[in-house]
């Protein structure tokens, strides 16, 4: 029998959330059913929440994709998790995990097309939609549910799940290491963990901001330099100079002004996402043999890495604990960056979200 489940979510593109309930489906043989300690509130959230990516799929909507719980059950052919353990969802509940991507441990780029943890149809049961985790309960295929250390703050840890491994997994890629200059673009959400990792990597740090007004928090986070580049002269004071540019800005930002920043065979990589066009000023490019690239969250066994390293580092997000009742609140202050740094639901409150 499947089993109802308190949840937080939109009937109505842009409306605001309320209590609902869901359906969770019956454990198979290799899923496993967690209890909800915390989920993160991630801007995708909003976007799609508020239809900014079209009419909902499927209503209602119970966002979020930053998921930390404890395994209450498992299906009989589960090898990977047990009863009582500390884990994890992030963005992506299944994929194909036969492409060449998925084989390649990239399932968030799956040639097929990977299923979100919410909003997506969900090929566990046909004619339904994946419920994300503002809700008390969840069941995913083992495969697509991550260890948690247990020397992780649990609610610190939940943004991880999406923020964390998108900054993490293109720092990676890119090599950031000791000896690295990294500058990080933004100081949000992903920002504030991408100087987190970018410092427990090694790398030297620079965070670059429109104005000065972040200077103080960015050397809190561990930053060892602040560039404000509103003025533009940061543009030709540094310029030449970084490895690596972490862009987790959500809007344009000027791809001329910030290739040119770059040194030797150094590369520009968006974490952030916007669908409004960034021109490329090719002459800038192709200087100093420098890249620009993009990066979608990541895969599993990285993200699963991204969370033993956090560990290791005692890396975690700066979160506000918020109520499900507080949701709506926390979407209007994120949309006004009045936030430092996550919003993470305390999943004890979606039993009685009006308590
Ligand atoms: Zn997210
Ligand atoms: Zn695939």
């Amino acid at each position: 029998m499947p089993t109802t489940v308190n949840a937080f979510g939109a009937h109505e593109a842009g409306k605001p959330l309320t209590a609902v309930a869901v359906e969770r489906r019956d454990v198979g043989p290799h899923d496993v059913r967690l209890d909800i300690l915390y989920c993160g509130v991630c801007h995708s959230d909003i976007n799609f929440a508020g239809g900014a990516f079209g009419p909902l799929p499927v209503s209602p909507l119970v966002p979020g994709h930053e998921i930390v719980g404890r395994v209450t059950e498992t299906g009989s052919g589960v090898t990977r998790h047990r009863v009582g353990d500390l884990v994890g969802i992030g963005c992506m509940v299944n994929s194909c995990r036969a492409c060449e991507n998925c084989k390649a441990g990239q399932e968030q780029y799956c040639l097929k097309g990977h299923t979100l943890v919410f909003g997506s149809p969900d090929p566990a049961e046909p004619g339904a939609h994946t419920q994300g985790g503002y809700s008390e309960a969840i069941v995913a295929p083992e495969d697509f549910v991550v260890r948690v250390p247990e020397s992780l703050d649990p609610a610190a840890a939940a943004p991880l799940l999406c923020a964390g491994i998108t900054v993490y997994a293109p720092l990676r890629r890119f090599g950031a290491r000791p000896g690295t200059r990294v500058a990080v673009v933004g100081l949000g959400g992903l920002g504030h963990l991408g100087v987190k990792m970018a410092k427990a990597m090694g790398a030297d740090v620079t965070v670059l901001s429109r104005s000065g007004d972040k200077r103080e928090a960015a050397l809190a986070l561990g930053a060892d330099h602040y560039a404000v580049t509103g003025d533009g002269s940061a543009f030709t004071e540094l310029a030449d100079t970084f490895d690596i540019i972490l862009n987790t800005v959500s809007a344009p930002v000027s791809l001329p002004d910030h290739l040119g920043m770059l040194r030797l065979h150094g590369t520009m990589v968006n974490a952030g996402v916007t669908t409004e066009p960034m021109p490329v000023d090719v002459l800038t490019l192709c200087q100093n043999g420098r890249s620009y690239a993009g990066s979608l969250f990541g895969g599993i066994a990285e993200t699963q890495e991204m969370l033993d390293f956090a560990a290791v580092h005692g890396v975690g997000a700066d979160i506000e604990l918020i109520a499900a009742r507080d949701i709506n609140t926390a979407y209007e202050r994120i949309l006004a960056s009045d936030v430092r740094y996550r919003f993470v639901v305390d999943g004890a409150t979606f039993a009685d979200p009006k308590a």
